[in-house]
Formats: structure tokens, C-alpha cells, sequence
């Protein structure tokens, strides 16, 4: 993954605030009356902690280092092995849902071909290595 510093100086303000927001949506006075019960501060606690979980996996995933690798990285055909070539037709990385443990999001990734296989796929990302 590749974040420039400032991108993630302007991440970091975000998670923070966000952070912060759930803070005060259990400290804050004006919260209290919301939560008496042991289930609404369960429910308040895993509400805000799925939304920050929620997040930071979204905005992980958007910087997706194999949604447009360098031009150094092997991407292996996955039926044959064989090094894959970039679709030059569509350089534009392919969005696809995908279904985590912290709820659904969006991977995208860059499609190439198998000259031997004529098969388009997608990098799987471990799998792939760099060039030596
Ligand atoms: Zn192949």
C-alpha cells in the first residue's frame, strides 16, 4: 500500500474524529438517559465500534495495492500459473462486493489476461509475488 503522508495525516483526522464522536456517544451527559441498561450500552458500544471497524477496513481496501499493480509485480494466471498480462482494454480497476466479518465492501481490482488459458481474471493479491 502506498499512502502519501498527507493522505495519511488526513486519514488519521478522520479515524479520529470519528473516534472521538464515539467517545462522546458513551460519555457525553446528554447520552446517559440512553444508557441505563447493560443491553443499550451493548448495543451503543458495538453500534460505534462496527462503524469505526467498518471504516477503517473500507478506506484500507480503496488503497489496495493489486486494484492497480506496479508494473514490476507478477500476477499469475490462477488456472495455469503462467504470468498474466494487464487488460490494456480496461485499465480502469473492476469493482466487486465482497462479504467481511465486518459487513459488506467494495475490493477493486485491475483485470488481465492469460494468453495461454484466454482466460480474464483479477490478481488475489497473496498469491502474486515482485519480480526479483
Ligand atoms: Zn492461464
Amino acid at each position: 500500500m502506498s499512502v502519501s503522508s498527507a493522505e495519511l495525516a488526513g486519514l488519521r483526522r478522520e479515524f479520529t474524529g470519528l473516534a472521538g464522536e464515539a467517545f462522546d456517544a458513551m460519555f457525553a451527559p446528554d447520552q446517559q438517559e440512553q444508557l441505563i441498561t447493560m443491553t443499550q450500552r451493548e448495543d451503543r458500544v458495538l453500534q460505534k465500534g462496527a462503524e469505526l471497524q467498518s471504516w477503517l477496513l473500507a478506506r484500507h481496501l480503496a488503497r489496495d495495492p493489486w486494484a492497480q499493480p506496479k508494473p514490476s509485480e507478477v500476477v499469475p494466471c490462477p488456472k495455469c500459473g503462467r504470468e498474466g498480462v494487464p487488460d490494456k482494454s480496461d485499465t480502469t480497476p473492476v469493482p466487486r462486493r465482497v462479504t467481511t466479518r465486518a459487513g459488506p465492501h467494495e475490493l477493486r481490482r485491475r483485470k488481465y489476461r492469460c494468453g495461454k488459458c484466454r482466460a480474464v481474471f483479477f490478481p488475489r493479491g497473496r498469491e502474486a509475488g515482485s519480480r526479483p
